[in-house]
């Protein structure tokens, strides 16, 4: 099983992503989490990535690429993946389409998680993420049980640096511009589920559950 998950920044991807691949026994790849561990690292990776990253922009496609690249080596031992902030481009998805294709296998469903962009802007600058596991979780609408622990691994919670009302702006836009695209990309293939992201968090998980069972 091989899923995307696409949406704006702050549409919920991560907080999904994760209790999908609980469910359905999937390896989660987030491009972001994956970029910001290489420039907590400091590695040569990590330092291209990070101009990027701080500016609310997308980092060049070679470098993420060869960052999944690495990842779907593991494919063959596991049962499936989801991917969570890629394909961010219409270059990214095909090749992403190729690399599956010489592996004998292609994207089983795409979901596109919808949210109004007011909604985003209050998400993502009360976000707060764990240190060590990457969870999500918000000031209001969905704390830890202890303030700034992670409920998940006790881990500490930070702010990301790119959350702030400046570079979420910068983001959106970069969405509607580079983004949009392969959510239309996936729609004309037939592979698309749009799901209402602007409800309770149990209740999006139930919406997209719906469309895995249903394949
Ligand atoms: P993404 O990975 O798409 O950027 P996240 O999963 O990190 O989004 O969620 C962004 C923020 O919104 C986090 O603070 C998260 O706790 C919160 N959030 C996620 N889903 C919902 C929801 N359905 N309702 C309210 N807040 C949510
Ligand atoms: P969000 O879901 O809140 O947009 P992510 O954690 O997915 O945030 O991404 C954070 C940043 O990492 C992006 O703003 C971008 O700079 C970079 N990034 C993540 N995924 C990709 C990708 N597939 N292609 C290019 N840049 C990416
Ligand atoms: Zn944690």
């Amino acid at each position: 099983m091989l899923i995307i998950l696409l949406g704006p920044p702050g549409a919920g991807k991560g907080t999904q992503a994760e209790l999908l691949a609980a469910k359905y026994q999937l390896l989660h790849i987030a491009t972001g989490d994956i970029l910001r561990s290489a420039v907590n690292k400091g590695s040569p990776l990590g330092k291209k990535a990070r101009e990027f990253m701080d500016k609310g922009q997308l980092v060049p496609g070679e470098i993420v690429v060869q960052a999944v690249f690495e990842k779907l080596e593991e494919l063959s031992d596991i049962p499936g993946v989801l991917f969570d902030g890629f394909p961010r481009t219409l270059e990214q998805a095909n090749y992403l389409e190729r690399a599956l294709k010489q592996r004998g296998t292609g994207i089983d469903r795409a979901i596109y998680i919808e949210v109004p962009e007011e909604e985003l802007v209050t998400r993502l600058t009360g976000r707060r993420v764990c240190r060590e596991c990457a969870s999500s979780y918000h000031l209001k609408f969905n704390q830890p049980k202890v303030r700034n622990v992670c409920d998940r691994c006790g881990g500490e919670l930070f702010q990301r640096d790119d959350d702030t009302l400046k570079t979420v702006t910068e983001r959106l836009e970069v969405f509607k511009q580079q983004t949009a695209p392969v959510v239309d990309y996936y729609r004309e293939l037939g592979l698309l589920t749009v799901v209402n992201g602007n409800t309770e968090i149990s209740q999006v998980f139930n919406q997209i559950s719906a469309a895995l069972d249903q394949r």
